[in-house]
């Protein structure tokens, strides 16, 4: 069987470097430890697998170290002495430290899922809900004709539902209202530079969806050991992500990383018959008698949707995102349930990143190479919360929270607007995360009571509280994508910052503005609560050379389209699957990959959500 060994930690020095995937020699030497073992030279290498290798570098340990978690094949252990098996039958599971993997195996690659899917009918894989994925369905209905299905979005989860089900064997069009990743790069560029913003073809819009120029974080709190996890990580590696994603226990791709996965995305879909449509943005849905007839999409250029095309499908999936506002207005003139959802709103904080590695780190900050030496760019988490008046909760119950989010070390603040009256902003970073700054947002928790206290009601009362914000940072910033700014040290003494603003990584300009005009008093309290908690934990946090910038608010999506249990289906649209972050089920780039991946492996299972008539 495989026993699974945790916390072997192994000194920055004796480290082989991120790029060596195997058991190094320190490694070894931890792992004999760990299991008694006398002599670590003797253990046969093969027998262990790394699975997770982390940084640790908390100040109570006595020096950093890279700490790993390995898998042992038990059974491969055989190949030592025999005078030396006896060992082997001593070994116990320790509890924290070593455990035994009853049920070893993970999910597997994408493709393998699908291929067992495929070739046994009487075959099912276990999905993480426990439900059955069922591989039946598909066959009766390649037997009749290839269902037709439209994905909205090539997002993580409208690529990956494209991916299951283009392999499935359906007629996938995979409809796109932003650019490839060519084009969408110098509309990016005519942004950064020109102030051009496309409305299609933006930060937010185009292919690869939000996540492409982003930080390319792949952590997820779905857990790294879950097994639809591991498939789409894999699926990554197989279109050109570095192998150690798969153990590094903060893994990242960086914007350069993600661009070429990309394109061998797209040709990998090509290939397998996936029609793909960019710059086509879908207007509207067909809808008869409660069922998908199909879309409306235009040409995005086509402002006023003068030449929306007609186009028929069986099926559905809206991978959409939760910028694409548009889209939620439609689904209310269709009567499509939505429901507002609490998200989160604040501001990002930028920091020189030597500070924060000194922060972090102490003398070892000066190990940190430009993310290329083995102690990586440091980052940070932290978390306050807060009862309802802003005050601290005495009965640990919290019903608001402030916590970091995003935080893209070696970074740079970017614009994620969509539309030119308002402003919202967010985090990037490059694969070496080498910029001179950090920045993280700082996020409190919203709820419907704060949409009503604006007088915001109805499914899209979170969509018009992020607006207000957003457009009121507009204002602060004076047009022109400026973005208003106030040193950590000012915002708390709430003035305004008029001498040495420190620079910032944001490329269109900033302006000086107190920043608690922007949100409700109980909102920019939370935050001045929260940075003084923060601080305590990161001593050095509070400076003059930190810069918050308004405003952050999509953090999340503020609705949710309602699914069926059973099928995914919108609970009010039959052949409508709406999937991912804009649908209300993910946040980030991995959960969204895999709602996209496990929503269409079972739909693609079951021959009824399809409506074929046969
Ligand atoms: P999206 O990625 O939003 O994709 C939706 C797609 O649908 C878009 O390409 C859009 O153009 C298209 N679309 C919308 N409407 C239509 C229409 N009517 N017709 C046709 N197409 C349409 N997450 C992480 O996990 N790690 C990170 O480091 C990270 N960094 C980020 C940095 C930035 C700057 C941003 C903006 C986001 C970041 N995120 C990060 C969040 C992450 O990008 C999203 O959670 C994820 O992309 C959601 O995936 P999705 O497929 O659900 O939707």
């Amino acid at each position: 069987g495989i026993w699974r060994l945790y916390k072997l930690a192994v000194p920055v020095q004796k480290d082989p470097g991120k790029d060596f995937l195997d058991v190094s020699d320190g490694l070894l030497e931890e792992v004999a430890k760990a299991l008694e073992f006398p002599v670590a030279s003797l253990l046969p290498r093969e027998a262990f697998t790394v699975v997770r290798k982390s940084f640790d570098a908390r100040k109570k340990l006595k020096e950093p170290k890279f700490v790993h978690t390995v898998d042992m094949d038990v059974q491969k252990l055989f190949s030592l002495e025999p005078r030396t098996w006896d060992f082997i039958s001593r070994l116990e599971p320790k509890v924290g430290l070593i455990e035994h993997m009853h049920d070893g195996k993970a999910l597997g690659d994408l493709m393998s899922i699908i291929h067992n899917c495929k070739e046994n009918t009487e075959n099912t894989v276990t999905g993480d809900n426990g439900r059955s994925i069922h591989s039946g369905g598909m066959r009766q209905i390649q037997a009749t004709r290839k269902p037709k299905v439209a994905v909205v979005g090539s997002g993580p989860s409208g690529l990956f539902a494209s991916l299951v089900l283009a392999e499935f064997g359906a007629d996938v069009t995979l409809i796109e209202r932003g650019q490839a990743v060519e084009k969408r790069g110098r509309d990016i560029g005519a942004l950064v530079v020109r102030r051009i913003l496309e409305s299609e073809s933006n930060f937010c819009f185009g292919e690869g969806g939000a996540g492409t120029w982003s930080d390319g974080k792949l952590v997820t709190r779905i857990g790294r050991n879950n097994g639809s996890v591991l498939a789409v990580m894999r699926t990554l590696v197989q279109f050109g992500a570095p192998k150690n994603i798969l153990l590094d226990g903060k893994p990242h791709l960086g914007t350069d990383r993600l661009v070429p996965l990309l394109r061998n995305f797209r040709q990998h879909l090509q290939e397998l018959g996936v029609t793909i449509k960019f710059g086509t943005r879908v207007d509207d849905l067909l809808i008869e008698d409660g069922h998908i007839l199909g879309v409306m999409a235009s040409e995005s250029a086509d402002r006023l949707h003068i030449n929306s095309q007609k186009m028929e499908h069986d099926a559905v999936i809206l991978a959409v995102g939760h910028s694409a506002r548009d889209v939620y207005q439609m689904l209310l003139s269709h009567n499509v349930v939505l429901e507002p959802k609490d998200f989160s709103v604040g501001l990002r904080i930028e920091h020189p990143q030597e500070l924060i590695n000194s922060i972090q780190y102490s003398e070892l900050a000066s190990e940190v190479r430009s993310g290329r030496g083995k102690v990586p760019v440091a980052d940070y988490k932290v978390t306050n919360y807060i009862d309802r008046d802003g005050e601290l909760s005495d009965s640990g119950v919290a019903n608001r929270s402030c916590y970091s989010f995003c935080m893209c070390p070696g970074g740079q603040v970017v614009l994620t607007s969509t539309n030119p009256s308002e402003l919202c902003i967010n985090g990037m970073s490059f694969s070496r995360r080498a910029s001179r700054w950090a920045n993280a947002a700082l996020v409190v928790t919203v709820t419907m009571k704060d949409f009503e206290a604006l007088n915001f009601d109805g499914a899209l009362a979170g969509v018009e509280f992020q607006k207000e914000f957003e457009q009121r940072a507009a204002n602060m910033g004076g047009g022109n994508f400026i973005v208003p700014v106030q040193t950590v040290a000012d915002f708390l003494e709430n003035k305004l910052s008029v001498t040495s603003v420190p620079t910032s990584s944001y490329r269109l300009g900033v302006k000086a503005a107190n920043l608690h005009q922007l949100f409700p008093v109980h909102i920019t309290e939370a935050l001045q609560r929260s940075i003084v908690i923060f601080d305590e934990e990161l001593p050095g946090f509070i400076t003059k050379e930190a810069l918050l910038h308004g405003v952050e608010t999509r953090t999340s999506s503020p609705v949710r389209i309602p699914r069926s249990v059973d099928t995914y289906e919108s609970a009010s649209v039959k052949g409508l699957y709406p999937v991912g972050e804009g649908a209300g089920y993910a946040g980030g780039i991995i959960s969204a990959a895999v709602d996209g991946m496990l929503r269409m492996l079972d739909l693609s299972s079951t021959r009824n959500h399809l409506r074929l008539s046969s």
